[in-house]
This record gives structure tokens, C-alpha cells and sequence, in this order.
């Protein structure tokens, strides 16, 4: 079966085509600038050169119809027709409470998302535009929606309620959701099967670090704890989010500065975190570089993101009990060495010894921890698309 599945943003669409029997990628591509000037389509088929077209792209259904012909085409193309087309699965960023796995879409369901608009104004809109575009152009395709909240949804209540006034949960559902849960699903089971041991017995702490940045507690393959929250704001610092800060700080910075909430929100959101912290980018590689030059700043950033991680994992063995694992996942996570070394570093009372050349490893599976490590460390890179592929594949057959 050939599965199509989409990431809808508000201005931009990325795509893989599955093949889902062989379980690898035939074509995938990105439509950036929807609805804005200059928007384009970059189409690229497995083993070829990608190839970039600029043409007017004035809404996501139209955005759909190239993406469609650029899979049809005979050169770059990787369906025959559209028939071939099995199934479509769409990341869907916030499902509040009320799916707790992937699910087919139907009229219900997209219900239950605009239902959810509240909870994710930014992302829901755009995963809702990308389903009813892909509903206009391919009537007749099943569709499936994978959530970001879904695997979190076995947190128990005192990791996800926070201490403001009940009524609140209950009216506004003001609660942790956390985010990023089909990456935290997919490298907690890849570590398993990587060390050999069901992930039934295992407590993980999986550490996603991109630009967004989520850390989760896996006891038993369930999320019983992670440290974004009710918005993908809060946790550890992240590129341009400030993560965990005092909650009185907010309101404090909007008197002192004559803000209003939306800008206090914009700069807590877009000018927080380790760009925030440095004054030099939201790049750790621009800020690893600007550290070994020996910028005080750049080296603070550093320093307390690893830190903050350090502290998450160390909760986090607290709240299981105990720990087997860490996990080091997402554009951060995967590359950066510097960045595992020193959350490392200190961790040897809880069982963890890090091989430094082990260590050394980007972008590839490895475990990097010492043979006589009690706790493994382990690299995964990260593969939303395919658990989504998967989940797809399986709800429609
Ligand atoms: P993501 O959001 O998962 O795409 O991750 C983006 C982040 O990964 C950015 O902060 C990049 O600086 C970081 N990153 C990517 N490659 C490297 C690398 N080789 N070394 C350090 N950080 C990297």
C-alpha cells in the first residue's frame, strides 16, 4: 500500500509518499509560502536530484493538486495513478482528551479537532485545512489523523494537573498536554528493540531536542510525565522558547515594559530561549561556535540547557523509580556531542557512564554509553513520518 502523509503548517505543507509494504520513502517534498508571495513547491524522488518550482499558490488546496502532480509526473513522479494511493495520514497537533490513538477521519472527528482549535491556535487551523483540501481533491481516500497529544494521554493526573483553581480544567480544560508524543512513541520502542529488551520493561527518559524541545518519562512504553505542558512553551529552553520560568514573570515583564499579552506571548515565544540567552541565534550550532570563541553569552546558554536537561532527567528517574535508559533524539539531540556530554557529565551517580568516543556519532543509531553502563544512553533519529505511515496503514486495512 502507498501512503501519502502530509504536515500541514499555516503557510507550508511537507509530504512523504510510503511505500508501505517495502516501508520506504518513494518521493517526499515541502510547498512553502501559501498564500503569500513567492511561494514555491521543492518535489524531490527517492535517488534524484530535487527539483524547485515557483508558481502562485494562493490556498492549501492548490497546494495539494501540485503536490499530487508532482507525484503523477512520469519523471519525478512515484504513482502511476492516483489509485495506487492507499491511504493519507495527516499529523495533527492537538487532540486535548479526546483521542488517546490515531484515528480515521470522519465528520465526528473533525469535529472533535475544531473542538480543539482553542487548545492549539496555530497549528489546529492549518492540520484542519490540510484535511478538508485533501478531502475536496481525493474524495474518495481514506484519511487518518496521528496527534502530537495522543501518546501522552496515559499521564496520571497529578503529573498533568497544575495548581490553579480546578474549575479551570474543567471549563477551559487548562491542564499538561505535552507535545511531540509520536516522536517520544517511536525512539522509546526503537531504543528497546536497539538494546534487545521489551519496552514493557523498560524506564526511558527520551529526550527530543530540536528546536522544540520536549523530555518524557516511558515507564513500561506509557508516558507518565513530559515537560511541555498545556502550549509546547514550557519545559527545558529551547531555540527561541523561554521552557520552565517563574509564572509570575510574564505579568511582571508586561507592566514593567507596557505590554499587552500577545506581545509578552510573541517574546516569550519567539525571542526567549537559547536566542534570547546568547543575543547571538536560536542555532545551537551558531552557539556551540560562538562558545569555543569564548562568548560569555553563548557559553551561558549552553550551559543552562544542559543543565535544565540534567534536572528533567533526574525527575524524571525520580517519578519512575528508577531508570534503564536516556534517549537523545531530534536535530540536537542526534548531532550535537557537546550537548549529550555535558547532560551527561555528573549523571554516574544514577548508573550513567557516557563512552566519549562512542559519543561521537551524528545523525545515526548508536548506543553511545560504556559496555558497563547500568543505565544505556542511545541515539535515535527521529521518524514521525513512518509511525504516522504505519498507523495509517494499519487503521485502513
Ligand atoms: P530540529 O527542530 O529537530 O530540526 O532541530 C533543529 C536544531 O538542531 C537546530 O538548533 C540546529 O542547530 C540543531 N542541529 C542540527 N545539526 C546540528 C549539528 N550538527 N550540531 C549541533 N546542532 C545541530
Amino acid at each position: 500500500m502507498k501512503v501519502l502523509v502530509i504536515n500541514c503548517g499555516s503557510s507550508s505543507l511537507k509530504y512523504q509518499l510510503f511505500d508501505m509494504d517495502k516501508e520506504t520513502v518513494l518521493a517526499k517534498g515541502l510547498v512553502e509560502r501559501i498564500g503569500i508571495e513567492g511561494s514555491l513547491i521543492k518535489h524531490t524522488k527517492t535517488g534524484l536530484e530535487p527539483i524547485v518550482a515557483e508558481t502562485p499558490i494562493p490556498d492549501h488546496k492548490t497546494g495539494i493538486k501540485l503536490v499530487l502532480d508532482a507525484l503523477l509526473d512520469k519523471s519525478t513522479g512515484a504513482l502511476s495513478s492516483l489509485s495506487e494511493l492507499g491511504a493519507v495520514g495527516h499529523r495533527v497537533v492537538h487532540a486535548g482528551e479526546k483521542f488517546a490513538t490515531s484515528v480515521k477521519i470522519d465528520a465526528k472527528v473533525m469535529e472533535a479537532l475544531k473542538e480543539c482549535v482553542p487548545l492549539a491556535p496555530l497549528h489546529n487551523p492549518a492540520n484542519i485545512m490540510g484535511i478538508e483540501a485533501v478531502t475536496e481533491v481525493l474524495p474518495r481516500v481514506q484519511q487518518v489523523g496521528v496527534f502530537d497529544t495522543a501518546f501522552h494521554q496515559t499521564m496520571p493526573n497529578t503529573a498533568f494537573i497544575y495548581g490553579v483553581p480546578y474549575g479551570y480544567y474543567e471549563k477551559y480544560g487548562v491542564r499538561r498536554y505535552g507535545f511531540h508524543g509520536t516522536s517520544h512513541y517511536y525512539v522509546s520502542r526503537r531504543a528497546a528493540e536497539m538494546l534487545g529488551r521489551p519496552v514493557e520493561k523498560l524506564k526511558i527518559v527520551t529526550c527530543h531536542l530540536g528546536n522544540g524541545s520536549s523530555i518524557t518519562a516511558v515507564d513500561g512504553g506509557k508516558s507518565v510525565d513530559t515537560s511541555m505542558g498545556f502550549t509546547p512553551l514550557a519545559g527545558v529552553l529551547m531555540g527561541t522558547r523561554c521552557g520552565d520560568v517563574d509564572p509570575a514573570i510574564p505579568m511582571f515583564i508586561a507592566e514593567a515594559e507596557k505590554l499587552s499579552s500577545k506581545d509578552v506571548d510573541s517574546l516569550l515565544n519567539k525571542k526567549s530561549g537559547m536566542l534570547g540567552l546568547s543575543g547571538v541565534s536560536s542555532d545551537l550550532r551558531d552557539i556551540e561556535a560562538a562558545a569555543e570563541r569564548g562568548e560569555a553569552r553563548a557559553n551561558l546558554a549552553l550551559r543552562t540547557l544542559t543543565y535544565g536537561i540534567k534536572k528533567y532527567i533526574g525527575a524524571y528517574a525520580a517519578a519512575m523509580a528508577g531508570l534503564d535508559a536516556v534517549v537523545f533524539t531530534a536535530g540536537v539531540g542526534e548531532n550535537s556531542a557537546t550537548v549529550r556530554a555535558m547532560v551527561c557529565q555528573g549523571l554516574e551517580f544514577l548508573g550513567i557512564g557516557l563512552d566519549a568516543s562512542k559519543n561521537k556519532v551524528r545523525s545515526k543509531e548508536a548506543i553511545i554509553s560504556t559496555d558497563d553502563s547500568r543505565v544505556k544512553v542511545v541515539v535515535v533519529p527521529t521518524d514521525e513520518e513512518l509511525v504516522i505511515a504505519r498507523d495509517t496503514k494499519r487503521l485502513v486495512e
